[in-house]
């Protein structure tokens, strides 16, 4: 399989994912005057060895990752460091770090002068199989996620397996959760692969990589057509919708990656409710995702915020919930569909038939 992908970038011609193995050597690679290092001080200590050089660079910022740092506030503290360090237009950022890390250094970068040119280095499973790519940063304002953001992707990408290796089971899960949603709108058998493989993986995170690589090209083919999320993109809100609602009402206490497992299980029981997907399909898919499911259950008491939480999401029309549907593995479909006493039975007919088995 391929050791780099090149993605084609409406904003910046193109840019370029490298897959490597020796990170010191990269690292003293562009460890030049004009990098400044931006860095997730978990990922700092974790590595410390590897960083040695890094830290001994006097052009570094270290910053704390985290939902809660993902503010406007946070964005200036980290530009007053860059202000000490005496940064200029023609200096590059270099982010080290999982999505948050991402989501600060692409937003400040696309900002400062008007624009400086950054590198990633990412270092969580999401980061690796999925947020890397696409263009996108955002910031979250007041209780709004992601409300603040801009298009603007990094010029390199270096992704190295061995950081996966310090990460807990639970963001393994989440990484595997996004990378079933690409895998589901291609077809069923990466799927079907990492799901078969998902205990081994757990402890043998080597091998993750021919999965991510796989996730990064099916993201590649759609975003290289509809960069700025406008049309087809939309696909990759499968299982999103239902699983940003239940990361609101949990209050994110379950993990993105693992809510969007739920979300494409929810929205394909739905689906087959409404006699869009066959019963068979359910059954291969659900059987595939159910060994990443996290454990919730709907019932009387919560289907209410539940219901709630799902009427404000952004992409609705109207009252009606804007939806990504499935008729199949690899053949997922936007539909608007009424928040009802229907909608309200069926998802928790849903948990009755989880409990049930
Ligand atoms: P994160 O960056 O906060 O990392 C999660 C935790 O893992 C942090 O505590 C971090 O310090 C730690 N960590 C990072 N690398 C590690 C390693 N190698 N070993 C051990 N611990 C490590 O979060 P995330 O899950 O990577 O990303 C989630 C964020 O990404 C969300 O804010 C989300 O909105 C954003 N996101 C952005 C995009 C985009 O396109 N810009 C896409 C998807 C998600
Ligand atoms: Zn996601």
């Amino acid at each position: 399989m391929f050791n780099s992908l090149i993605i084609k970038s409406r904003i910046s011609g193109t840019y370029k994912v490298d897959f490597i193995t020796d990170l010191n050597n990269q690292l003293s690679q562009i460890n030049d005057n004009k990098s400044i290092f931006i860095i997730d001080k978990n990922v700092l200590n974790l590595f410390s060895e590897s960083f040695k050089l890094i830290k001994s660079s006097s052009r570094l910022v270290i910053i704390e990752s985290g939902e809660r740092s993902k503010t406007i506030e946070y964005c200036q503290f980290v530009i007053k460091n860059l202000i000490e360090l005496h940064v200029r237009k023609d200096n590059k950022l270099i982010a080290i770090g999982g999505g948050v890390t991402q989501d600060i250094v692409a937003f400040i970068s696309s900002i400062l002068f008007r624009g400086v040119s950054w590198e990633f280095f990412p270092t969580t499973l999401l980061a690796q199989s999925d947020s890397c790519i696409g263009s996108k940063s955002s910031i979250n304002f007041d209780s709004y996620k992601n409300l603040l953001g801009t298009f603007n992707p990094p010029k390199q990408i270096y992704i190295y397996n061995e950081f996966l290796n310090t990460l807990p089971e639970s963001e393994i899960r989440s990484g595997i959760g996004e990378m079933l949603h690409y895998f589901f709108t291609d077809g069923i058998n990466l799927a079907k692969e990492i799901s078969d493989q998902i205990n081994e993986i757990i402890f043998d995170r080597s091998r993750l990589e021919y999965f991510i690589k796989n996730s990064l090209n099916i993201k590649k083919k759609v975003i290289e057509i509809d960069e700025f999320d406008e049309s087809i993109r939309h696909i990759f809100n499968y299982g999103h919708t239902f699983g940003h609602a239940l990361e609101a009402i949990t209050n994110y206490s379950i993990s993105h990656g693992q809510s969007v497992t739920l979300g494409m299980d929810l929205a394909n029981y739905i689906s087959m409710k409404l006699e869009l997907l066959d019963p068979h399909s359910f059954k291969l898919m659900h059987e595939i995702l159910q060994k990443n499911l996290p454990e919730f259950e709907f019932t009387d008491e919560n289907i209410f915020n539940y219901l709630n939480a799902l009427s404000k999401d952004k992409k609705n029309k109207g009252d009606k919930i804007g939806a990504i549907l499935s008729k199949g593995p690899g053949k997922v479909e936007k539909r608007y569909i009424e928040n009802n006493d229907w909608l309200r039975e069926t998802i928790l007919d849903y948990s009755n038939f989880l409990k049930a088995k």
